[in-house]
Formats: structure tokens, C-alpha cells, sequence
């Protein structure tokens, strides 16, 4: 006999325990020989105060067997509680978030017969940081970070998962119309890595059109490359498109460990009513089972899994008149599927999942060192006085004007309002005070703090600073708007 496989799983809150039951119930008859370790993660877990939801020796396991099955969790309502999805996530690095999304026309109704199509998000970066402040009584700010390692790691993840697949297209969205340099980053690094795969097609679109181009036309896309927080709406919303969002799953991908769920929640209005789709998690545990190289049981269950739903065996959500031959419950519908094991579907395509080596990622490129050169300082301030005018803060911040650096330039909300700001512009409390050399020379680091200080000694409330650098020769930071 061969040797089971350790996999950690979490049964999860609401309808999660159903359906993780029926998903291990199906895999375990597929024959998939997995040694289970259950975990505790979730809402009782937070409900005896312990803010993570990560119960004692949950991450040990994770650890041990590299493998997470997690079903949906419930996060109970008001603050202090961490998503355990986002911890997750971020303790192992799970950076790749793998969502194919496939149509199952005619047996499941939706209004894009054609879609099949495979979201890539980056799971790690982003807005989802968490790093966010009240800065004045107005104004609050979450951080958007990329690193160019992390956009360098999904955008090659995207090219090989896609040659890997068989997929031809790798079509990738930023607004990079608009954040230049953080979404700009991810474009080109796109670019770069898509030069290395010349058998793929490569395409960019902007965020907006792009999301809407999914939504009308998703049988134009193949492999979409996303940000962090573009990817959550994203795959939401493909998931959607397949007629139920009890019908997807995901794999979260990384180098020490990987975790595969359902995209949906957790339910609660439909716990213990034996009633959810299962279908969502039990597609994650076959990207689980291809994963850990049970190829010919993720096949068998894919398989099994569309025959039941074209012989009309449906859960509530997805059923309807015409189609469904028996409208079942989550138990029943993973006893229809454990019946059809060994069979295809006869209609729909069947699904594939041959023994393929699964690909490694090659290391970022090693990169020369950048060129940075300080030369100058954006100092926040908090300041509501003299009706908000522009004018008379630039008069009181000229105290820390010297001969190499001095103010420069006003922005609120990143519009400039000095020199020749509009009079109809809106100014909050929160206001960005530009301090650099006229002939964009370098300065030094004294001279910088020596800026903060004269503000502080004139009574100005500075609340952050941003040091300005350029970057081989280009400026690292972005103008005001109406610059
Ligand atoms: P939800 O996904 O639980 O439910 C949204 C709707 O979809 C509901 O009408 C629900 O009945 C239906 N639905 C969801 N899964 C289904 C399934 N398998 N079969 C049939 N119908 C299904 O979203 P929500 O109501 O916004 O969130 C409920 C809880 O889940 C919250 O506590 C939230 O924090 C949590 N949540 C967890 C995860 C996760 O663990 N990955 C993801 C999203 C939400």
C-alpha cells in the first residue's frame, strides 16, 4: 500500500463543516490515502479571545505537512479580529492565488457559456498591507506597497502556471494610467518577465475596461494576472459568473506551503441544513490532490463531479426547472458524485490532470544596484487655519527655506494648490509641502530633518514625511495633479 499523505484541514464554521465533510468523504473514495490532521481555526477560536482565530498548533501542522484544506471560517462582526485567510496568507507566503473559473453550460445557467478562464492574483502585497493611519481629523490613508520581488514572483508564477496549463494568453490589469509607480511597477515588470515566455501571448489592459471587458466578453481572456485587491473584486465576481459562487475554488500557492478553499463564506443563514454546494471546496481539493501528485484521483473526482451535474443532480442554488433531475443536499450530492467515480461526463469536456512535473519558479533576476540620489522632502502637515488658504501656509512654511531646498509646491489630496493653485479646489486639514532644490541637486540628510525641524519650531503640526529620491536619474515619487 502506498503511503498516505498528510494534509492539514480545518473544518471550518457555518456550512464549512458540511461541506468539508462530504469534499473528504468524496477524495477519500476517489482514493486518495490523505492522513488528516484537523486544526482549529475560526470563530470559536476568536470567541476565546484570541484576536488571530488561529488556534494552538493550527500553523505547527501547516508547518509539518505544507498542505492547508480550509473550509469557509466565519469572522465575527466589530474590531480587533485578523482575517485568518490574510494571516495565513502572509505567514506562509502563499503569494500566488490560483482561480480558474469555467462555464458548465447548459447544466448550470449563466449568461457566458464560453467562459474559461484562470484569475491569477497576488496574494501578499498591495493595499491589503494593512498599514493604514488616521493622519487629521479629516484625513485617513491605507498604504499601497508593491515590492519588486513580490511583482516579479506572480508575474513569472502567471507565465509558467500558464505554459504549465497548456493556456495561451496571459492578459495582465493595472491602473497605471493613474498610480504610475506602483501599478506602473507591475506593468512593466509584466513586460520584462512576458519577454522571457515568447509562446505566450502577452496583453495589458487598464484595470476598468478590463474588468468590464471579463464581464461582457469573457471568452476573450485565458490567464488574467491581477494586484492584490483587483484580484478579490475580480474573482468574486468570474466566480459569480458561473452561475453560483458555490461553484469555485482556489488554491493559494507558495514556496513552504499552500492552502486551497472554496472562494465563497462561510454561510451561517444555511449552516446544519445539509443543504450548501460542496462544489467550490471539493474543486479546491482537486487542485489540492494535483498539488501533492494525486493526478489520477483529482482527475477521477473532476470527472465524477461534472457527470453528476449533467445527469441533473443539482444543490439549490444551482437548480432549476428543465434541468435538474433531483434537486439534493450536500450529502446526497457527495454520494451522487462518489456513485459516478470512474465515470466521464458525456456532454461537457472532461477534465484532464496528467502527471506533469509541477514547474518551479526561476529566482528573480539578479539586478545591479539602483543609483538613489535624496533630493528633497514632501512634509506633511495638519493644518486648518486662515480659512485653508493655500497662500498663507506657503507663507508660513517658507521658516524652512534655505538655499539648496525650499518649498516647492502645495498639494491637498494630491492636487496642487501652490504655486497657482485653483480657487474651486477643495482643501481638507491635510496638506503635502514639497521641499526640494531648484536645480534638483542632491541634498543630505541633515538638511531634510533640519526642514521638519524649522516647521516644528514654527508651530506647524508636521504628521509624516516622505523623503524624495531619484532613481537612476528618474524622479521616485509622483507629481501633484494639475502639475
Ligand atoms: P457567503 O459567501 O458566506 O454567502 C453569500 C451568499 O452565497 C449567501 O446567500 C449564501 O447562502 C450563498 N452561498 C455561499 N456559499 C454557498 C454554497 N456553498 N452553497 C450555496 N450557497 C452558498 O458570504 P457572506 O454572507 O458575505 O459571509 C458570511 C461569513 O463568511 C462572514 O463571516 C465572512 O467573514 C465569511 N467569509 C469567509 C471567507 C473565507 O473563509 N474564505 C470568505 C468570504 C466570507
Amino acid at each position: 500500500m502506498r503511503e498516505k499523505i498528510a494534509i492539514t484541514v480545518a473544518r471550518g464554521d457555518g456550512i464549512g463543516p458540511e461541506i468539508m465533510d462530504a469534499c473528504l468523504r468524496v477524495l477519500e473514495a476517489a482514493g486518495a490515502d490523505l492522513a488528516v490532521e484537523h486544526v482549529e481555526v475560526g470563530e470559536a477560536v476568536y470567541l476565546r479571545g484570541n484576536a488571530s482565530g488561529v488556534g494552538p498548533g493550527a500553523f505547527d501542522s501547516i508547518r509539518r505537512t505544507k498542505v492547508f484544506y480550509k473550509a469557509p471560517l466565519t469572522t465575527p462582526q466589530g474590531g480587533g479580529f485578523k482575517s485568518v485567510n490574510v494571516t495565513t496568507r502572509k505567514t506562509f507566503g502563499l503569494y500566488a492565488n490560483v482561480r480558474p473559473c469555467r462555464s458548465l453550460q447548459p447544466f448550470v445557467a449563466t449568461r457566458h457559456p464560453k467562459m474559461d478562464l484562470v484569475i491569477i492574483r497576488e496574494n501578499e502585497e498591495d493595499l491589503y498591507a494593512g498599514i493604514e493611519h488616521q493622519q487629521t481629523d479629516e484625513v485617513v490613508q491605507c498604504l499601497k506597497l508593491f515590492s519588486r520581488t513580490g511583482t516579479e514572483k506572480i508575474c513569472r508564477f502567471a507565465f509558467e502556471y500558464a505554459r504549465h496549463q497548456g493556456r495561451r494568453k496571459v492578459t495582465c490589469f493595472t491602473k497605471d494610467n493613474i498610480m504610475k509607480l506602483t501599478d506602473g511597477l507591475f506593468h512593466r515588470v509584466f513586460e520584462e518577465v512576458g519577454a522571457e515566455y515568447p509562446d505566450i501571448t502577452k496583453e495589458h489592459w487598464i484595470v476598468d475596461i478590463g474588468m468590464a471587458k471579463v464581464v461582457d466578453t469573457p471568452e476573450m481572456f485565458d490567464v488574467v494576472l491581477v494586484p492584490n485587491l483587483y484580484g478579490d473584486i475580480l474573482s468574486d465576481i468570474t466566480g459569480q459568473m458561473m452561475g453560483s459562487v458555490g461553484l469555485a475554488g482556489s488554491a493559494n500557492i507558495g514556496e513552504h506551503a499552500s492552502m486551497f478553499e472554496a472562494i465563497h463564506g462561510s454561510a451561517p443563514r444555511r449552516a446544519g441544513q445539509d443543504a450548501a454546494n460542496p462544489s467550490g471546496l471539493l474543486l479546491a481539493g482537486v487542485m489540492m490532490l494535483e498539488h501533492i501528485g494525486r493526478h489520477a484521483e483529482a482527475e477521477a473526482v473532476h470527472n465524477a463531479w461534472l457527470r453528476a451535474l449533467e445527469d441533473g443532480v443539482h444543490t439549490y442554488d444551482v437548480a432549476r426547472e428543465g434541468m435538474t433531475k433531483a434537486q439534493v443536499g450536500t450529502r446526497a450530492f457527495a454520494d451522487a458524485i462518489i456513485d459516478r467515480l470512474g465515470k466521464r461526463p458525456e456532454k461537457l469536456p472532461a477534465a484532464r490532470h496528467e502527471r506533469r512535473e509541477p514547474f518551479t519558479l526561476p529566482s528573480p533576476r539578479p539586478r545591479p544596484a539602483a543609483k538613489r540620489e535624496l533630493v528633497g522632502v514632501d512634509v506633511f502637515v495638519c493644518w486648518d487655519e486662515a480659512g485653508r488658504s493655500p497662500e498663507a501656509l506657503a507663507r508660513r512654511l517658507q521658516v524652512a527655506n534655505g538655499e539648496d531646498l525650499h518649498l516647492t509646491m502645495l498639494t491637498n489630496r494630491g492636487q496642487k494648490v501652490w504655486p497657482q493653485g485653483a480657487p474651486e479646489t477643495t482643501c481638507t486639514d491635510h496638506w503635502r509641502c514639497r521641499f526640494t532644490s531648484e536645480s534638483g541637486a542632491r541634498v543630505t540628510q541633515d538638511r531634510v530633518l533640519a526642514v521638519t525641524r524649522a516647521l516644528a519650531e514654527a508651530g506647524l503640526e508636521v504628521i509624516k514625511t516622505e523623503h524624495l529620491y531619484t532613481i537612476d536619474g528618474k524622479p521616485g515619487f509622483s507629481a501633484g495633479q494639475g502639475q
